[in-house]
């Protein structure tokens, strides 16, 4: 029986692999595997060739941006941080993937550990940091085995720990668990847990590259992030450059889910359309029913509508329609999908997940959900669905930390494309897909 190659199969036609390049084809519990595969080779040439500044230079000129959802410029990050003439500085994986339905950094760690350890080992040479944290999430124990494999493999070989490959370079990681707070996602939360304070976040500036991880300068990146780094130490700037569009560069992994026929971790160029990702990698929407949206960026992302379906997968394109590039969640909805259930749903998580720390995130987001209850029962009004929108945009404007700022996204994002659904159920009483439909009391 023939084995199909890679390329003749529609679901990888359009994907790229950087990030994901060795997962799924190495044991990575076997660090001869990863090694055999160009493993710690970008180490090597790092700590032999290169100074601080050209690592973070080359960093810059290959147009890497934060994976985590922020977008932020990663060489500009570690050259605040090498700046800094602080006698200590740290490094840290941020490791916390917790988006509803995300689990790119998951995949990752469980396929490449050592591609996470070698990048943070780099990224503390960049730097000038002796020492690495990767704050996980204790909900993935599979990725601790791995990681904790993986750091034993390191230190015994020399890759990790004193004096590394005898280049006088000394780089010790250690691995700190979340509790399952999706706010210790937040980089100064994380931080804080770390200290073995409370998970909440506090105003940047200061940003942690200037003063983190007990009051030191502290690169935080996550995994997504840190997998990209090899590769561009290894086959250069360039190279990482020529992939994706002018503002964002390389590639992006999303977790494609939702009422899509192909669904799973893929790995695309920046650049390539949702019409691409949807319909030529996804394999179109299940049961050939009529596509609706697309809710990127998790709980703090918006929808992408037939409309903006050619609109190109990066981070400004993206920003410019009122959604976002987030982790990587990506979720398909059909015309079987409720739009005001789906807001509803994420306002659930969002009002269970708020630190508390600020009013406007705390209250302000419990009286959003209120509302979205009434008019997925059939109580809402039409005054509610104004309230929703002011409600929002002061929730946006008043909230202390990104997550309270960006938590009334899906229910702005969904008012602006799909008003109409809003005011079907209130004015007809009727949920057009149908969902509210038991829920609608009278
Ligand atoms: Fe906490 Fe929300 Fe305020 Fe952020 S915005 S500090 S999560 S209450």
């Amino acid at each position: 029986q023939r084995i199909v190659p890679e390329k003749e199969i529609p679901f990888y036609q359009k994907q790229k692999r950087v990030a994901l390049r060795n997962c799924g084809l190495i044991d990575p519990d076997n660090i001869y595997e990863y090694i055999a595969n160009d493993g710690y080779m970008a180490l090597g040439k790092v700590l032999n060739d290169m100074q601080s500044q050209d690592v973070i230079n080359e960093i810059k000129a290959a147009g890497l941006r934060g994976r985590g959802g922020g977008g932020f410029p990663t060489g500009l990050k570690w050259e605040g941080a090498l700046k800094n003439e602080s006698d200590e500085k740290f490094i840290i994986c941020n490791a916390d993937e917790g988006d509803p339905g995300a689990f790119m950094d998951r995949s990752i760690m469980e396929g490449d550990p050592h591609s996470v350890l070698e990048a943070m080992t780099i990224a503390g040479y960049a730097i000038q940091s002796n020492k690495g944290y990767i704050y996980i999430r204790a909900e993935y124990p599979s990725c601790i085995a791995r990681l904790k494999k993986a750091i034993t493999q390191g230190e015994e070989i020399g890759f990790l720990g004193d004096n590394i490959l005898g280049s006088g370079f000394d780089f010790t990681i250690e691995l700190k668990y979340g509790a399952g707070a999706f706010i210790c996602g937040e980089e100064t939360a994380l931080i804080h847990s770390i200290e073995g304070r409370r998970g909440e976040p506090t105003t940047k500036p200061p940003f942690p590259s200037d003063s983190g991880l007990w009051g030191k300068p502290t690169c935080v990146n996550n995994v997504e992030t840190y997998a990209n780094v090899c590769p561009i130490i290894n086959k250069g700037a360039d190279w990482y450059a020529g992939i994706g569009t002018e503002t964002s560069k390389g590639t992006k992994v999303f977790a494609l889910a939702g009422q899509i026929n192909n669904t799973g971790l893929v790995e695309v160029p920046m650049g390539i359309t949702l019409q691409e990702i949807v319909y030529d990698i996804g394999g179109g929407i299940q049961d050939n029913r009529r596509f609706k949206a697309v809710q990127t960026g998790g709980p703090s992302g918006g929808c992408i509508t037939r409309a903006n379906l050619e609109t190109p997968i990066d981070y400004d394109s993206l920003a410019a329609i009122g959604s976002m590039m987030g982790s990587g969640g990506m979720i398909v909805l059909s015309e079987k999908d409720c739009i005001v259930n789906i807001a509803k749903f994420y306002l659930e998580f969002t009002v269970e997940e708020s630190c508390g720390k600020c009013t406007p995130c705390r209250v302000g987001n419990k009286r959003l959900l209120e509302i979205l209850e009434k008019i997925t029962q059939g109580r809402g009004t039409m005054e509610d669905i104004e309230t929703l929108k002011t409600l929002s945009e002061i929730i946006k404007d008043t909230s202390l930390c990104g997550l309270g700022q960006t938590t009334p996204n899906p229910v702005l994002s969904t008012l602006k494309y799909f008003e109409d659904e809003y005011i079907t159920h209130v004015r007809d009483r009727k949920c057009p897909a149908g969902v509210c439909q038991k829920l609608i009391t009278y």
